[in-house]
């Protein structure tokens, strides 16, 4: 599904990530973790297509098709789906109609019939009491005055909507409360299925007590210096990281 080979990215003329090999099958949650400034977020950003990330070598495909060549709509539209990636707000455009397109423009793009006004919000509805999340939110303008937590729950739930093949959460390092990594993990494991994929980017094991992946990497100075099962993000919490940083 996802296939990355030998990526190097610079940004600013720094040379951050150093020769990335990554191979995603359908069905898989990987797990990418490590210490802070190894690089996490750089990869995240580069799938995304931000464009401040230079890719100097290597390459990723997705299905087979060169992912770093579309432009990041298209990305989308082809099931991949990122943390903000939404734009974070867009005053006096209440999310309804935000998502409603949204979800008919993929629906669209995949050949399937779009959703009229009853069906979207039925599937809304089943939605967001899966993330439980309050009716209000959904009135309310893009990510206009939301908590961080209201963001998170609002993220997860544009992504159980669109339904994505490859989701890829970058979580930040701090301000994730328990009901916020809660949110998390239901939905990325609501998303489970043998055809759909998950990227977990994550500084703390914590998340990994809710979403149990089936790869754990670890990402340093801008390489995979290791990779193993589940049972490596316990022995992180164990020993923390500096057994990499003297190994590395
Ligand atoms: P992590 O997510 O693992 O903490 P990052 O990918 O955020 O690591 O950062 C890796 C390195 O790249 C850091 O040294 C950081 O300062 C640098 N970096 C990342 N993004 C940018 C950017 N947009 N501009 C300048 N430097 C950046
Ligand atoms: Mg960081
Ligand atoms: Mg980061």
């Amino acid at each position: 599904m996802l296939s990355i080979k030998d990526l190097y990215v610079s940004v600013e003329g720094m040379e951050i990530l150093k020769g990335i090999n990554l191979e995603v099958k359908p069905g898989e949650v990987h797990a990418i973790m490590g210490p802070n400034g190894s690089g996490k977020s750089t990869l995240a950003n580069v799938l995304a297509g931000k464009e401040e990330y230079e890719v100097t070598s290597g390459s990723v495909l997705f299905d087979g098709e060169d992912l770093l060549e579309k432009a990041p709509e298209d990305r989308a539209k082809d099931g991949l789906f990122l943390s903000f990636q939404y734009p974070v707000e867009i005053p006096g455009v209440p999310m309804v109609n935000f998502l409603k397109s949204a979800v008919n423009e993929h629906r669209k793009h995949k050949g399937e019939k779009e959703l009229t006004a009853g069906e979207f919000l039925k599937l809304m509805r089943e939605k967001m009491d899966m993330v439980d999340m309050h009716p209000n939110l959904t009135n309310r303008s893009v990510n206009e005055g939301f908590s961080g937590g209201e963001k998170k729950k609002n993220e997860i739930f544009q992504m159980a909507l669109l339904e994505p093949r490859l989701a890829i959460l970058d979580e930040t390092d701090s301000g994730l409360d328990i009901d916020a990594l809660k949110t998390v993990a239901n939905g990325v494991n609501a998303l489970r299925s043998p055809e759909r994929s998950a990227i977990v980017v994550t500084h703390y094991q914590r998340l990994l007590d809710y979403i149990v992946p089936d790869f754990v990497h670890i990402l340093y100075k801008g390489k995979i210096v290791k990779t193993a099962g589940k049972e490596l993000a316990l022995e992180l919490e164990e020993k923390g990281y500096d057994w990499i940083k003297t190994d590395n």
